[in-house]
Parts: structure tokens; C-alpha cells; sequence
């Protein structure tokens, strides 16, 4: 796809490359506001898309767009908290009972991106479902929505900033036995190479993701199913849960970078950069959802007023972006300096200041 200013439309024209929630929500917003919107997204919706958790703090963003009851009428999972080995031997739960937002939520990923995208394209904006395409359409600004990737960004000239290299080995598992898990809290546990979540989805498969470096040993392992299940059995409480339901593997594990990374430059003279383009977090946080979302609203303000005239609004949206980063890295540090019962571990070591 390559783009030419836009000569046309008086309220502006933009082009959004990627239609996951990022994408979806900026598309919504611009088209709200009266802009003329083109969704351009390269996928057919897959199977299984990883990354199920919502915390709490996602209804008033949803009550601010006015999706909250058609997320409700969804189906998807209450979860009413976290449970952790994390620091100690010791299971313990967090439970969301004081939380002013409520419950959290595991997704059907699918549906809720698809819910998202739909809101824009019912309120106006067209969609384009397309693999590469040598077409050529007009834009006044351009936004990069295509997740990790940056597709528009690399051809911009702008480079990713690696702060580590977190990959996460996915699976999904059902159950065995006939006896149904009940258990919506989000599992979390931390093991010497690294760490494990497990989501239960509103099918009633669990999500399992071991998480640990691309260049150690137990990547490595985690490729095959074998190799998976056998690191499965070293932790404590994860391998408790899966044999207490008898899960079975059901899609075998799948490799996916979940490194916390940016782009060294959010935004050019027409062109920004939104949600997990522009700065991806660490699955531990939970936060790569909503973000995705919030960048997407702060992003349909920015070219509201790059369009009427304001050309320093795309930086200014990214240096507001650079700031999110830097708290959440701050924040992803503070949690990962609590686990110290592996002094040894090259995992542990590299996420306690050490260069190797
Ligand atoms: C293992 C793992 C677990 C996670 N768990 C959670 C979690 O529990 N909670 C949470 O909030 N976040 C989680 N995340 C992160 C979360 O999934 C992302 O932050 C979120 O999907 C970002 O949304 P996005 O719209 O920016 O990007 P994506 O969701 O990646 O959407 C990008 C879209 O762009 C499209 N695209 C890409 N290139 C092109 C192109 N050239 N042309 C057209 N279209 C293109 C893709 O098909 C896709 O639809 C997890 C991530 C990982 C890796």
C-alpha cells in the first residue's frame, strides 16, 4: 500500500493500517468526529489470538465509548482476580472484591476485537481486508496500528528499542476428566527460567503461556509439546490445576515475542504510531489491551488537531506516549525485583540489572 496527500476531503482523510484494538478504537473515534476513515487490515480472523486478560480499569474506558453493554452482551469471562507464586512458595490470591471497577475479564479475543471494529465500521469508517497491496489511496495522515510489527513505521525509518527479549510459548488445553474448572482468577507463577499465566476462556479452555528468554535452554524446550509439558511438571501449583482437570493439549504450543519494546520515533510529520506499534508491554502487566485503546483515543485527538490546522499535535501525542512507556517500565522493574529466590538463573539475573 503506499499513500499521496489526501486532496479531498474537506474534514480530512486518514488511513489506519491494522484493525486490532488499537486500530479499531482510533478508527472509531476519528469517524465519531466527523473524519473519513480507511481500515486497512491484512488478516482473516485466526482460531486463537493470544491475549485474553482485561483488568478491571477497562469499564469506564468502555462507559467513555459507549461499548460497555454490547461488551456485556458478549459473554465473555468475569474474573475476580489473580493468584500468584511470585516471590515465595506460597499461592496468594488478589482478589478484585475492593476494586471500584469490579471484575476483571478473560476475552474470547476474537469476538472482542471483531466487536470493536464492527462499532467503527457501523459508525462510517471503511474497512479493506487486504494482504499486501501495491494500490495507492490518499491520506492526510497515516496511522500505524499493525501491532509489534510496525509495518508502517520500519518504512518510515523508525527503529524498535528491544528492553529485553521476552517470549512467550502458548497453548491451549481442555479439559480431560469431565470435572469443569471453575477457577477465573488468573494464574501466575514464577519459575527458575522464567515464568507461567493461565487464563481459563469463557469456552472453558485454559490458555497456558510459559514465558521466558528466546536465547535460553528452556525456549528451546518449550517448542515441542514434549518439551512443554515437561517443563509443565516443574512448577507447583499450574501442574496441580491441569492434573487435578486432566487437561489435555489441544493447539500446541506457539512461540510469540512478548518483549517490552518501542519505537525510537512515535510519530513524523503525517504519521503516528498506536497501541502495540508504537510501545509493546510485557504480558505480566496486563496492560497491553487497554493501552492499545487509550492510545487510540489520545491518537483520534491528535490528528483532530494536526487536521484543523495544529502540526505539533502528532509529537506531542508521542512524547505523552514515551511517558506511558517509561512509568510502565518502571513498574514492570519494581514487580520482577521481587522474585529473588533464583539467584543463579540467567532469567532472573538479566531483570536484576545484570548485562549478560
Ligand atoms: C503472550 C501474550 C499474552 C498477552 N496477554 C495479554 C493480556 O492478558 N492482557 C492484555 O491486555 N494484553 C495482553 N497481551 C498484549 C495484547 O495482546 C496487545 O497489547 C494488543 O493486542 C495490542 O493491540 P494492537 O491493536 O496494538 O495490536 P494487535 O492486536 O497486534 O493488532 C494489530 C493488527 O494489525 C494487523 N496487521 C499487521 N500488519 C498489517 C499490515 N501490514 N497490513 C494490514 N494489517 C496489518 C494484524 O493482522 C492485527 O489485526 C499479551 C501479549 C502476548 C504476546
Amino acid at each position: 500500500m503506499n499513500f499521496t496527500r489526501n486532496q479531498g476531503s474537506s474534514k480530512g482523510q486518514v488511513a489506519i493500517i491494522g484493525g486490532g484494538p488499537a486500530g479499531a478504537i482510533t478508527a472509531l473515534a476519528l469517524t465519531r468526529a466527523g473524519v473519513s476513515v480507511v481500515v486497512i487490515e491484512r488478516e482473516v480472523r485466526s482460531e486463537w489470538k493470544i491475549g485474553e486478560g482485561l483488568p478491571p480499569a477497562v469499564k469506564p474506558i468502555l462507559h467513555k465509548l459507549e461499548l460497555w453493554e454490547r461488551f456485556l452482551a458478549d459473554g465473555h469471562l468475569a474474573s475476580y482476580g489473580n493468584c500468584s507464586g511470585w516471590g515465595s512458595d506460597k499461592l496468594v490470591d488478589h482478589s478484585f472484591v475492593f476494586h471500584p471497577h469490579g471484575c476483571g475479564w478473560h476475552l474470547d479475543r476474537n469476538r472482542f476485537d471483531q466487536m470493536l471494529l464492527n462499532s467503527a465500521v457501523e459508525a462510517g469508517a471503511t474497512l479493506v481486508l487486504s494482504a499486501e497491496s501495491e494500490n495507492t489511496m490518499a491520506a492526510d495522515v497515516v496511522v500505524d496500528a499493525s501491532g509489534r510489527n510496525s509495518w508502517l513505521a520500519r518504512r518510515q525509518g523508525a527503529r524498535r528499542i528491544n528492553h529485553d527479549n521476552l517470549v512467550g510459548s502458548a497453548a491451549l488445553l481442555k479439559v480431560g476428566n469431565g470435572v469443569a474448572d471453575q477457577d477465573s482468577l488468573t494464574m501466575v507463577e514464577a519459575v527458575a527460567d522464567g515464568w507461567w499465566y493461565a487464563a481459563l476462556l469463557p469456552d472453558q479452555k485454559l490458555v497456558v503461556v510459559f514465558l521466558s528468554d528466546a536465547d535460553l535452554e528452556a525456549t528451546r524446550m518449550a517448542r515441542t509439546a514434549e518439551g512443554w509439558l515437561a517443563l509443565l511438571k516443574q512448577t507447583k501449583h499450574l501442574r496441580n490445576r491441569v492434573e487435578r482437570h486432566a487437561y489435555r493439549i489441544e493447539l500446541e504450543p506457539r512461540l510469540v515475542s512478548a518483549n517490552s519494546s518501542r519505537l525510537d520515533v512515535m510519530a513524523g510529520e503525517s504519521w503516528l504510531a498506536v497501541g502495540d506499534a508504537a510501545a509493546a508491554f510485557d504480558p505480566l502487566s496486563s496492560q497491553g489491551i487497554i493501552t492499545a485503546m487509550e492510545s487510540g483515543m489520545l491518537a483520534a485527538q491528535a490528528i483532530q488537531a494536526k487536521l484543523v490546522g495544529q502540526p505539533e499535535a502528532l509529537n506531542t501525542y508521542a512524547q505523552r506516549m514515551e511517558k506511558i512507556f517509561a512509568a510502565y517500565l518502571a513498574n514492570r522493574d519494581f514487580y520482577y525485583a521481587q522474585e529473588r529466590r533464583w539467584p543463579e538463573s540467567k532469567f532472573w539475573q538479566r531483570r536484576h540489572g545484570a548485562m549478560i
